[in-house]
């Protein structure tokens, strides 16, 4: 049995309504103008103080409630992926080549009803409720964004709730845990310099080809022989560009990738282990590497004391036995930007519809969601504010 207020319930309709409005209507991160522009408009209609252009495309809004009190943020992220969406519903994406494919319409849409059952209950509440609408969340560059621009000037929260559709898990059912969630990401870029030449003279040259391939399998031993066994880390490798022709060594191959890691510690020892054994196996080939490692975000780690409300709040919204204790994910957000400024609690909304054979995971071309889980995750921000503000 899911309990929900009577404010979020009667807005179901609507917050469905607005995220098929932003699911045919997605933008791709700091392009997000017209999702922004709804944004900002809805928010001030509510009474918000708005803010635009926080990090290109990012808008907060700050609303006083009757008495003075703590502040509590809630985020949501708003922009699509790069993808041609391929699920055959009514509000199909109708810009070519980009989809709402990881759910950020419907976390958009939770935000902003929300952000109107909040200020429906502000008179009686205690204290200031800030909404931070993030641009540019895949891109993992936009909650910094947001920060550079001074989105938390004058802000001091007390408590920091965002959530995520997961598909993973049911509708009807919300996972929250404290501590690591998320792992911090690291974009990687490697050279390899070689000398190019003749195919058929491979001795005149010094090929850079074979070099990377020793540098592939050398670098699985990062995370199997350096990591320890308790420990999580992951680093894949994920493009490679060599050559023009058949017949021609290449000067040069490079590959990009990614590093993924939950301590901070462990993340600069695995990164001075990956740059020794790039560059000592081209070393050993006549080669040098290049290696280039930029740091996007953080690891996503809960507040205990946060997460605890975020937790009883779960239960009472969807009943203790639907609340999942989740296993800290690899995957990333940039939310943590803004968890290193107070306690905040990061949790997950089930969204797969029970009876489909198969949910399409995020990111999917087919990615598609259980709808009613809008008003459970709509429901979650809403009373963990409620509780931080005194409600
Ligand atoms: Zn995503
Ligand atoms: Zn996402």
């Amino acid at each position: 049995m899911i309990r929900i207020s009577p404010e979020v319930k009667t807005m179901a309709a609507s917050t469905i309504e607005t995220r098929r409005d932003f699911h045919r209507n997605p933008e791709l991160g700091f392009q997000e103008s017209r999702t922004a522009g709804i944004v900002a408009k809805r928010l001030a209609e509510l009474g918000y103080a708005v803010r635009t252009g926080l990090g290109k495309t990012g808008v907060t809004g700050l609303l006083k409630c009757g008495k003075p009190g703590k502040t509590v943020l809630l985020r949501a992220d708003i922009d699509a992926l790069p993808i041609n969406e391929q699920a055959e519903v009514p509000w199909k994406s109708q810009s070519a080549g980009v989809m709402h494919a990881c759910g950020h319409d419907a976390h958009t849409a939770m935000g902003l009803s929300a952000a109107a059952a909040l200020a429906k209950m502000a008179p009686r509440l205690a204290g200031n409720i800030f909404f931070v609408f993030q641009p540019a969340e895949e891109l993992l560059i936009g909650a910094e964004a947001m920060l550079r621009d001074g989105a938390l000037e004058g802000v001091q929260a007390d408590a920091m709730f965002a959530v995520h559709l997961m598909n993973r898990f049911p509708a009807g059912t919300i996972a929250v845990k404290s501590g690591a969630v998320m792992t911090s990401a690291d974009k990687l870029e490697l050279a390899v310099i070689g000398c190019g030449g003749h195919g058929a003279n491979p001795h005149h040259a010094v090929d850079p080809v074979v070099a990377a391939g020793h540098i592939i399998t050398a670098l699985q031993t990062i995370v199997s022989r350096e990591t320890p066994p308790l420990q999580t880390a992951v680093l894949s490798l994920t493009t490679l560009k060599a050559g023009t022709a058949f017949n021609i060594i290449p000067d040069t191959v490079e590959m990009t990738g990614t590093f993924r890691c939950f301590d901070a510690q462990l993340r600069e020892t695995l990164l001075t282990s990956l740059r020794r054994t790039a560059e000592g196996v081209a070393a050993s080939l006549r080669c040098t590497a290049q290696v280039k490692n930029t740091f996007l975000t953080p690891a996503v780690l809960n507040d205990p004391t946060v997460s605890d409300l975020a937790r009883t709040v779960a239960s009472e919204i969807v009943g203790e036995g639907q609340v999942i204790d989740p296993e800290p994910l690899t995957g990333s957000d940039d939310v943590a930007y803004f968890w290193q400024n107070a306690p905040g609690c990061y949790a997950f909304i089930g969204s797969a519809n029970p009876e489909w054979p198969h949910a399409p995971a995020g990111h999917n071309a087919k990615f598609d969601i259980d709808e009613s889980s809008l008003e459970v995750g709509t429901e979650f921000l809403v009373q963990s504010a409620r509780k931080i503000l005194g409600g």
